[in-house]
Parts: C-alpha cells; structure tokens; sequence
C-alpha cells in the first residue's frame, strides 16, 4: 500500500479564517533590525512567511498550521503568535 505524500495529507486539512483577526504578528522595524525574515520564510513549512521588496515580512496566517515552528526561532518581542480564536484556524481531518 502506497503511503500519501505530505502534500496530499496537508491538502486534507480544513481551515477556518478569522477573517477580523491575525494570530500572527510581526514588529516591523525590530524585524528589520535582524535576520529573522529569512529565518521565518526557511522555517514555515506552509509558507505563511513571505518579504515584500522593501522587507517587511508579509504573513499569510490563513495557511498556518499552528506547529509553532516559527515561535521557537523569534523573540517574543518581534512576533506575537497565539492561537486563533476558538472555532478558527485548522481544523486537522488526519492526525
Ligand atoms: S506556527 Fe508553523 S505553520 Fe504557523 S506560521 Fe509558525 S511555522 Fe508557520
């Protein structure tokens, strides 16, 4: 029995947006004091982290899976992460 790919396991899951607020936030100008954007973009593995041409680093949350990844690499003072509100976020149909 073939195993599905990661992809087609990810492609499984079910997001609710909360469409009135990001659960992720970046400190701008903190940020662009550091290498925490490159950091963040090589870290997110669902490619929630992105940087503008001017760099500021743009956030998809829509597409974050709450693994937390990004939380353990950048000072709480440069991103503000918490979970969504109840009833958002991903909703996981496999574990
Ligand atoms: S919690 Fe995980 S998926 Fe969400 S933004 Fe951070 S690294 Fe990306």
């Amino acid at each position: 029995m073939k195993l599905p790919s990661v992809t087609d396991r990810l492609a499984r899951n079910r997001f609710v947006l909360d469409e009135a607020e990001s659960h992720i936030h970046i400190n701008q100008e903190l940020a662009a004091l550091t290498n925490i954007a490159d950091a963040l973009i090589a870290c997110c593995p669902a490619q929630v982290y992105s940087k503008a041409e001017d760099g500021t680093i743009l956030v998809e949350y829509a597409a974050c899976l709450e693994c937390g990844t990004c939380t353990t690499i950048a000072d709480d003072a440069v991103l503000s992460w918490h979970y969504p509100r109840g009833g958002f976020g991903i909703q996981f149909r496999e574990g």
